[in-house]
């Protein structure tokens, strides 16, 4: 299993650096952490990213179970009224035994994505994704009838009962599967930029992104190709 890292601040010291930077600690939180990078296109691309280095040094942001909900709710993964329940039930401690069973399920998702992204499944995969058919055998949903977002209708939906914190596993490992299950698999490309570690899901119509933000990576990379042209005379 990973450890869990310490956020670091992130080096700031290459003139192509200084935009992405700039906005990164805009963004910046009370813990000195950048807003969680939901660039994938996926939500199970968003849960690789959640650790990465894209300055490198690793920023995690699944370090207690306080900081995984935060990251869910940005991700739209839970509301804030599961965030509630949560709290009224379980102690901070079971909370973040569940934030270091994700980052474990994160890691064992890189190793598949790593293995097996670039072309769709087949069952001679499946020996393979048995901790991921075990997690979401644990998950128990049912269908309600509840009322609409906007508050004007209602609909048929499926709804967990969120009685313990490992239900908070459950989505993250539905979009781990869903991913795993979907042709979308060959589209799932790693960031180009040498040193960067983000994840996404390549959607573009001719399938040729490259970086992982232009903001961040994309103007590295062009800022690297000017050097080296005017090297050359
Ligand atoms: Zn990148």
């Amino acid at each position: 299993m990973t450890e869990p890292k310490q956020t670091e601040k992130s080096k700031d010291t290459c003139c192509e650096h200084t935009h992405a930077s700039a906005e990164q600690k805009e963004a910046s939180g009370a813990d000195g952490r950048p807003a969680p990078f939901l660039v994938a296109e996926h939500p199970a691309l968003d849960a690789l990213n959640s650790l990465c280095a894209p300055w490198g040094n690793d920023i995690e942001w699944w370090d207690t179970g306080q900081s995984l909900m935060d990251w869910m709710l940005a991700a739209d993964l839970i509301d804030q009224a599961v965030v509630d329940r949560l709290h009224e039930r379980c102690s901070a401690q079971a909370l973040d035994s569940v934030a270091d069973q994700a980052r474990e399920l994160r890691e064992h998702f890189r190793e598949l994505i790593h293995r097996y992204g670039g072309a769709p499944l087949t069952p001679d995969a499946l020996a393979d994704l048995a901790q991921i058919r075990e997690q979401l055998l644990k998950d128990r949903q049912y269908m309600d009838v509840v009322e609409t977002e906007n508050g004007e209708g209602i609909e048929l939906r499926w709804q967990r009962d969120w009685e313990k914190p490992e239900q908070l596993l459950a989505p993250l490992v539905e979009k781990m599967a869903e991913i795993l299950c979907s042709p979308q698999l060959v589209n799932v490309k790693n960031c180009e930029w040498p040193p960067c570690t983000l994840w996404f899901l390549d959607t573009t119509k001719n399938k040729k992104r490259r970086w992982c933000t232009m903001q961040v990576c994309g103007n590295r990379a062009k800022a690297a190709a000017h050097r080296a042209k005017k090297k050359r005379g």
